[in-house]
């Protein structure tokens, strides 16, 4: 019931917050990844995992999600005019559950806003999990098809953690893979996640997909994920999601260190 009223009649209780990601290499800031928040009059700050759920079971995940990527695009668009001329242009990625992904408006919602915001798609991308393909893989691979018929980009979120097979990866219209973050957690303890991690890189260079590294904690993280030639990253040893004026500052910020020609450090 709480969960409608700030849905339906306070959205003010909703919020956006976004997590830089980096290029690996040169620290170089790529994207923001964006992750919902829902302030709830009493209890405070409520993490995703807490009504993400609630949200697919009852429906209401379609308007929920629909604020989300309209605070996404709205903010892209923003940080695009930050952006140093000549430089790579940065992307918003927004997660997609299997509910949102398989609604039949979803592709209207989406053209929606493009046409609204005048935002270009191709830095546009939306992140789904590999369960929530594995749900219907024939309906999923069509429903990939036309977002990407819109110029928009995909990519497979907690990858190792689901079923897939490599030949319906293979055939998959993704841009990139999210390697999932029990793997990069525990990579140096045993040698084993730090295999799994290294293949898994193979496999994306093998298929010409981006892999990205989800929950980078340490200095050592980053150094075992350079040696495995892992290209993006993102995680709290870089910076943990933040609020919407936080990550314009960092847009400025990497615009005037662009400018200096200074490097960055992590
Ligand atoms: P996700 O898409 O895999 O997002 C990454 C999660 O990992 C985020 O948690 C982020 O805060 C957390 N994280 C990032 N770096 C680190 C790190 O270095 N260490 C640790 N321990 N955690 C890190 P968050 O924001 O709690 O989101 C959890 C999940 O909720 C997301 O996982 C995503 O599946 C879902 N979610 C969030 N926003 C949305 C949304 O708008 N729509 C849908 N459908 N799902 C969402
Ligand atoms: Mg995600
Ligand atoms: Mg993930």
């Amino acid at each position: 019931t709480d969960l409608r009223r700030a849905i339906y009649f306070d959205t003010s209780q909703l919020a956006v917050v976004f997590q830089p990601i980096v290029d690996l290499r040169d620290l170089s800031l790529i994207g923001f990844e964006t992750l919902a928040r829902w302030k709830h009059p009493e209890k405070g700050w409520v993490p995703p995992d807490q009504f993400i759920g609630i949200a697919e079971e009852t429906g209401m995940i379609v308007p929920l999600w629909n604020f989300v990527f309209a605070e996404a695009c709205r903010h892209l668009v923003h940080w695009q005019r930050l952006r140093p001329p000549g430089a790579t242009p940065l992307f918003v990625s927004v997660n997609l559950s299997a509910v949102q992904f398989f609604y039949p408006g979803l592709m209207r919602s989406v053209g929606a806003v493009i046409e609204l915001t005048r935002i270009d798609p191709a830095w546009i991308k939306f992140e789904i999990t590999e369960s929530g393909l594995m749900e219907n893989a024939e309906a999923a691979l069509q429903q990939m098809e036309s977002l990407k018929s819109l110029n928009c980009t995909l990519a497979i979120d907690d990858f190792g953690t689901g079923y897939s097979s490599l030949s319906y990866l293979q055939k998959l219209p993704v841009d990139d893979i999210k390697i999932d973050r029990s793997f990069i957690m525990n990579m140096h303890k045993g040698s084993e996640n730090r295999e799994i991690v290294r293949i898994i890189t193979e496999l994306g260079r093998i298929l010409g997909k981006r892999v990205i590294a989800e929950g980078i904690e340490t200095e050592l993280d980053l150094h075992v994920l350079r040696q495995l030639h892992c290209e993006c990253g993102q995680g709290y040893y870089f910076y943990k999601p933040m609020l919407p004026e936080a990550a314009e500052a960092l847009v400025l910020e990497r615009t005037r260190q662009m400018l200096a020609h200074e490097p960055v450090q992590a």
